[in-house]
């Protein structure tokens, strides 16, 4: 490993071009909420969890028991038979999103593998309903500041220039709207454009864009408009869900009657392991024809069954509720230290574990400073810096993770 590592470092490595790693660490393992380099000799508190991924903590050990013990029974049957784990896995979903104030209406869940691929499912799927009530509808609505992922669909409704201008005419259709906007610019454009307009996707935390949670009022004004001009509304939950902000879905902050018709899932859902879903509720499954959507991997028996365990640990009031209150403990540090670097650090925002610390430039020392003194932690938007741990961090880790981080802030 060592060899290929410094072949990396010098660019003559074999890997394409396409991250930036200004920091010069090669991860070997992972415990709990602290990441481990060997080559180095280092270990890290960890604020990433693999960007909201490893919410259950590295090196969980039921998951990897139950990696291991699935993948003695089966890892692969395709999509062209039934299989236990994804069954259980889609029935978790659906009740644990009823018991625990989700969308009590999306009740069929398409399993697949990555969060870009979840969205391009919700995207196609919000089309195919609209192709229904008439030729033109299969427009969709997006936010200025969204990240939705890197495929051509989902990169279609990410707003970031960066990521879209080198490649062309993306899918066509897309109308990237200002959540700041007032109601009624959108049931202006939405009511003039119904014909064409399909579904909207909206994060109701944006998490790449810089951790803006979207106020419950506007959502809520969005569903409406929406439902009264049968254009369907997707949440993207992929980082926001899962239990981060301290629900088991984002929405389930919401009013019932601002809940979406579609919702999207992954990251956190298979604790690193790559599964995905796309729940939708009985009006755009009834769109759906056998042969509209599919994938190989989907719904593997092994994603399945570590999707289950953590559905069964996170989807649980005792598990969201300690969420909760280390989401106000970690704020609260937060406050005292922003406090006192008033000049530096000019908003803080958030829900439960997912925070963002808006700096008054970008913290780009802060985080290489943050890494030299033993603290993982990364950036959203253009001055944020994000603090989505795993959900499993302890008190002490917590502190430990943010004494490093007042003493960073202090000497850059
Ligand atoms: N949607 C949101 C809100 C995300 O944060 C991400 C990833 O960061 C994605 C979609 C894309 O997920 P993936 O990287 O698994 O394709």
């Amino acid at each position: 490993g060592s060899n290929l590592y410094k072949e990396a470092l010098n660019s003559s490595g074999f890997q394409v071009t396409t991250y930036a790693r200004p920091h010069d660490l090669l991860i070997t393992r992972g415990q709990g909420s602290k990441l481990f380099d060997d080559l180095h000799n280092k270990s890290y508190v960890d604020f990433t969890a693999g960007i909201a991924v490893t919410s259950l903590g590295h090196s969980n050990e039921k998951v990897s028991q139950i990696l291991c013990d699935q993948s003695k029974k089966l890892i692969h049957s395709s999509n062209l038979y039934y299989n236990a784990e994804c069954l259980e896995l889609s029935k978790k979903i659906v009740e644990k999103t009823k018991s625990l104030g989700g969308q009590h209406d999306c009740s069929k869940v398409f399993l697949c593998s990555t969060g870009t691929e979840a969205n391009e499912a919700a995207l196609k799927f919000a089309k195919k309903h609209g192709s229904l009530l008439g030729p033109k509808k299969h427009g969709i609505i997006a936010f200025e500041n969204s990240f939705h992922g890197r495929t051509m669909g989902a990169l279609s409704v990410t707003s970031n220039p960066k990521y879209r201008t080198p490649f062309g005419d993306l899918v066509p259709g897309t109308t990237f709207m200002n959540i700041h906007d007032e109601l009624n610019v959108f049931s202006d454009f939405v009511k003039a454009n119904k014909d064409t307009i399909a579904g909207l996707i909206v994060e109701p935390v944006q998490g790449e864009g810089g951790v803006f949670p979207v106020p419950t009022e506007k959502l809520a004004g969005l569903k409406k408009i929406c439902s009264d001009n049968d254009v369907v509304v997707i949440h993207d939950e992929i980082q926001c869900g899962m239990g981060r902000t301290g629900k088991l879905w984002a929405h389930a902050y919401l009013p019932k009657e601002a809940h979406p018709d579609i919702f999207t899932s992954a990251k956190a859902l298979g604790n690193g392991f790559p599964i995905a879903a796309t729940m939708v509720n009985e009006k755009i499954n009834n769109a759906l024809k056998v042969g509209d959507h599919g994938t190989t991997y989907g719904g593997n028996p092994l994603g399945g069954a570590i999707g289950s365990y953590v559905m069964d640990t996170i989807g649980d009031e005792a598990f969201l509720q300690k969420v909760i209150t280390k989401g106000q403990k970690f704020e609260e540090r937060l406050q005292e230290i922003r406090a006192r670097y008033p000049q530096h650090i000019t908003d803080l925002r958030g829900r439960g574990l997912m925070i963002g610390l808006e700096f008054a430039e970008a913290p780009k020392d802060l985080i290489s400073k943050c890494k030299d003194l033993g603290l993982l932690v990364i950036t959203a938007g253009k001055s944020t810096v994000r603090f989505v741990p795993p959900l499993t961090i302890s008190d002490s880790e917590i502190e430990e993770g943010l004494d490093i981080f007042e003493k960073a802030v202090n000497e850059v």
